[in-house]
């Protein structure tokens, strides 16, 4: 399979390995964003968030604390961004993966949570909760 993550953890090709287990595996990012910076990936060839089995999310995400907590002791950053990138164009990697990106004072990176959408009012707010609640299964 032409995916470089698989690559990764059938040992075809190398990686900076931080962290594995039966399910899950965790490197560094080729591309330190910052200092520290760390991708988790699941075992199995899953592309994206929506592919995801429960089995498969609790898996990938109880290792999240743990290698937040191990970058947290080495680095002393100033918090920690976790994010993950899903489908074209964001998604550059289609084997699904969790960033943890320590962040640092002055880092330069842009990841915050910042009002793109405008001032919504409550009854906007009311409709987004009716029509995802509608979609949840
Ligand atoms: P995304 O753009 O969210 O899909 O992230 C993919 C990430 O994979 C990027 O941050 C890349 O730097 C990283 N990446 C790509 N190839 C490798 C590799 N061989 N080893 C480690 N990280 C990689
Ligand atoms: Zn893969």
């Amino acid at each position: 399979m032409d995916c470089i993550f698989c690559k990764i953890l059938n040992k075809e090709m190398f990686s900076y390995k931080i962290y594995e287990d039966e399910n899950v595996y965790a490197f560094l990012d080729i591309t330190q964003g910052t200092k520290g910076h760390t991708l988790v990936i699941p075992k199995e060839h899953i592309k994206n968030v929506y592919e995801l089995r429960d089995v498969d999310a609790a898996n990938i995400f109880k290792v999240i604390p743990k290698i937040a907590r191990a970058l947290k002791v080495s680095f002393d950053p100033i918090g920690i961004n976790i994010v993950s990138n899903n489908e074209l164009p964001l998604q550059s990697v289609f084997h699904f993966h969790i960033h943890l990106i320590p962040r640092y004072k002055n880092d330069g990176m842009e990841l915050s949570t910042i009002n793109n959408y405008g001032n919504t009012s409550d009854k906007e707010f009311n409709n987004l909760v009716t029509l995802i609640k509608k979609n949840l299964m």
